[in-house]
């Protein structure tokens, strides 16, 4: 199987690496030639955007859907340039609207489409551990099951075109609020004298645990390193399209705007660049014990 990886930033990158080890052929591209030199020098083929080969697989790592519009419609794009009966598969976390348009225009020009956001981060796409949720035809996907397997731990097929990035953005919501409920948990602990990491002990032996207070908190917030690979700017990106989505969907208000409106206070603290852990962090700056009285 012939696979042109574009975009080769944190997750791209990585991505290409762990599908040329697992022994297909793979191509890397990228808009700027930094990102092509640093694969480069680590063995991946590379090519500009207008010297794209023939493929069975076009994988997109791009940061929105705004680039994967410009990847598949723009001249040349892959709609002119990709031959009959390759598949483009997005695994960026995008506009979910955006990707069915996308797809019925793909399948129209005789292409097969299949959305695949991934979580994991780097290190997932590294190590061939990320978790993708699939969206597309179930043929798209068992034809491309080796290349699938080869980059993930576990893989949902959870609908038709679009459908894997909707619960993308509903699990990104859910992250993105579980870091701000157990960064305030965590900061009402330590005010009343409990340390951050036992008061974490606690919720993890109990049912306020979640994917945040047993692998975000100890490995990147507690531990000070935030180098996650995730930034705070895809994050509030993902958000925007949460909010998007449930406006367009009329759903009635609940906790989803009050989230949004959190990440996006200051946009210094933490700022776009940021690891997007460094939000608990700010919230649990100020934690330190205060005199109770009782009330
Ligand atoms: P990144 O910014 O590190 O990489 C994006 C790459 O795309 C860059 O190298 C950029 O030069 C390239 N690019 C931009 N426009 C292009 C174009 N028109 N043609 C070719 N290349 C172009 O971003 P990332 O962290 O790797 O994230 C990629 C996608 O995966 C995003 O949609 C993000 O939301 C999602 N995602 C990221 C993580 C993570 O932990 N980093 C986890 C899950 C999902």
């Amino acid at each position: 199987m012939r696979i042109c990886v574009i975009g080769l930033g944190q997750m791209g990158g990585n991505m290409a690496l762990t599908l040329q080890s697992a022994g297909f052929d793979v191509t890397g591209s990228d808009l700027f030639d930094s990102a092509r030199q640093r694969l480069a020098e680590q063995g991946l083929p590379v090519a500009t955007p207008d010297e794209l080969p023939s493929c069975d697989v076009y994988l997109l790592s791009l940061p929105t859907s705004a680039q994967v519009r410009e990847v598949i419609e723009t001249a040349p794009g892959l709609l002119g340039l990709a031959p009959k009966g390759s598949v483009i598969v997005d695994t960026s976390t995008s506009d979910p609207v955006v990707s069915r348009e996308l797809a019925a225009k793909v399948e129209a020009a005789g292409l097969a489409w299949l959305d695949a956001p991934v979580s994991g981060g780097p290190k997932g796409a590294a190590t061939g551990r990320l978790g993708m949720l699939l969206g597309g035809e179930t043929a798209t996907i068992e034809r491309l099951a080796p290349m699938l397997e080869a980059m993930s731990a576990r893989y949902t097929h959870v609908g038709g075109s679009g459908s894997g990035h909707v619960v993308k953005l509903t699990n990104n919501y859910l992250c993105a609020a579980h870091l701000l409920t157990t960064a305030e948990a965590v900061a009402m602990a330590a005010r009343a004298g409990v340390d951050p990491a036992a008061c974490l002990a606690g919720v993890n032996s109990g049912s306020g645990r979640s994917a945040v207070s047993e692998v975000n908190f100890p490995e990147w917030i507690l531990s000070g390193r935030f180098d996650s690979g995730f930034t705070t700017g895809l994050m509030r990106k993902d958000l925007r399209l949460a909010r998007d989505a449930a406006e367009r969907l009329d759903m009635p208000p609940g906790l989803l705007q009050a989230v949004v409106e959190a990440w996006h206070a200051d946009p210094e603290r933490p700022a776009d660049g940021d690891d997007f852990n460094r939000i608990a962090g700010a919230l649990l700056a100020d934690a330190t014990p205060v005199e109770e009285s009782a009330s």
